[in-house]
């Protein structure tokens, strides 16, 4: 099916980047087993929460920093560049794909990026660094410089909007594709595992790779339960050996 695909869509979820030491958040032992995630509006509403959100993410941001690309990533890098795979959509914030060397204008990270922050009110853009150093220096969370605006990583929390034009793409992208592979997500986080369901809807063949499970198995053409990095690998070096 890959081979023969020249618009397949790759829908990834954290479980891609588990094999680069990122941890997800919805397995035994994963991030929310810990923490319950913060609300965008408990966010918005007060100033201690603010500051709790950012020194968790400051935490994962540490380990994504350390993130190298892993085989999965490579794998779906090269199936970009051989014609067989023409947009990634990404949950993740990580930017591993970008990375592992595909052209920004085909990955579509339709919950924001983990690399930068943005002012919440007049959209200036402010580097993770300076954020830790206001927390370390001030014991609060930051405010913009240009307007005092509340400052964001620049990703897409519970309750916020999603952004617009990247889900309008990623819809585009998923009607417009002649296979639909999901790998390492649990489909469970709405609007994103929609476009899956939307893949199905269309009659485009839709491949689910995650190690667990899904609630959305019933709709794929074939369902791989295991991790993505030695399925990948196996898929690769059959499309080396032509
Ligand atoms: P999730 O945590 O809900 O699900 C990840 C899935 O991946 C799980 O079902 C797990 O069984 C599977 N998995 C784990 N390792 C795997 C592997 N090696 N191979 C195959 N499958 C594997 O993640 P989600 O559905 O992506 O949603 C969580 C939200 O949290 C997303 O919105 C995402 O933005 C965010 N998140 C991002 C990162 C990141 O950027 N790397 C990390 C954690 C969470």
């Amino acid at each position: 099916m890959v081979q023969r695909a020249r618009s397949a869509v790759v829908f990834t979820g954290a479980g891609i980047s588990t094999e680069c030491g990122i941890p997800d958040f919805r397995s035994p032992g994963g991030f929310w087993t810990k923490y319950k995630p913060i609300e965008y509006s408990a966010f918005l509403a007060s100033p201690e929460t603010r500051l709790e959100a950012w020194r968790r993410f400051l935490m994962i941001r540490e380990t994504i920093g350390r993130a190298e690309p892993g085989p999965s990533h490579r794998a779906v890098a090269e199936l970009v560049a051989r014609g067989h795979v023409s947009c990634v959509i990404t949950q993740n914030i990580d930017g591993l794909h970008a990375v592992a060397g595909i052209a920004p204008d085909r990955i579509i990270e339709i919950h924001g990026n983990g690399t930068y922050a943005k002012c919440l009110s007049c959209g200036l853009r402010h580097e993770i660094d300076w954020v830790r150093d206001v927390i370390d220096e001030t014991g609060r969370a930051p405010a913009c410089t240009a307007c005092g605006g509340i400052v964001k990583s620049a990703t897409i929390s519970f309750g916020q909007a999603m952004p617009e034009q990247d889900m309008a793409d990623a819809r585009a992208a998923t009607l417009n594709a002649d296979l639909f592979i999901s790998i390492g997500s649990s489909l469970q986080v709405f609007p994103a595992a929609g476009l899956p369901v939307l893949a199905s809807h269309n009659r485009t063949p839709l491949v689910i790779l995650n190690r667990e499970p899904t609630g959305l198995d019933g709709l794929a053409r074939i369902v791989i339960h295991a991790d993505s990095g030695p399925v990948l690998t196996a898929v690769m070096a059959r499309i080396w050996r032509g």
